[in-house]
């Protein structure tokens, strides 16, 4: 179902997880196998399984993950350093929960990722 993945689960309190966030439109948790010193998971409240399922009337969705990502780093004073973003979609893109989430990896530098090899 749609609407019932893991994270559908964490934002229902019915898994456990390490909330860092929330307001009334998305929840903020730390990821289980971290990536960087910093990975933290946003998720909408809404349930949109990925974002090419995103409705085009929903610009603000994403908008709202992305802010509260920045608001969430600048303040644990990760802003200046610098940090990045993810989201995966559909299984090229490495995606394996099936709720749209966006990935904040911070912490540490990231690598050249996208550079020219
Ligand atoms: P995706 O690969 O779909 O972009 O990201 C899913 C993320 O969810 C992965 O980074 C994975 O480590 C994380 N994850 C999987 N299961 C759990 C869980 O039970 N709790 C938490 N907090 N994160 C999870």
């Amino acid at each position: 179902m749609a609407d019932d993945t893991l994270f559908h689960r964490i934002i229902r309190r019915e898994i456990p997880a390490d909330i860092v966030y929330e307001d009334e439109h998305l929840v903020a948790f730390r990821d289980i196998a971290p990536q960087a010193p910093v990975h933290v998971l946003f998720v909408p409240k809404d349930t949109v399984p990925t974002l090419d399922a995103l409705d085009p009337d929903q610009p603000e969705l994403v908008g709202r993950l992305a802010i509260a990502a920045a608001r969430y780093a600048r303040a644990q004073g990760l802003a200046d350093d610098g940090y990045r973003v993810v989201i995966n979609c559909n299984r090229d893109g490495g995606q394996t929960v099936f709720q749209l989430h966006l990935h904040l990896l911070a912490g540490a530098p990231m690598g050249s990722f996208g550079a020219a090899q």
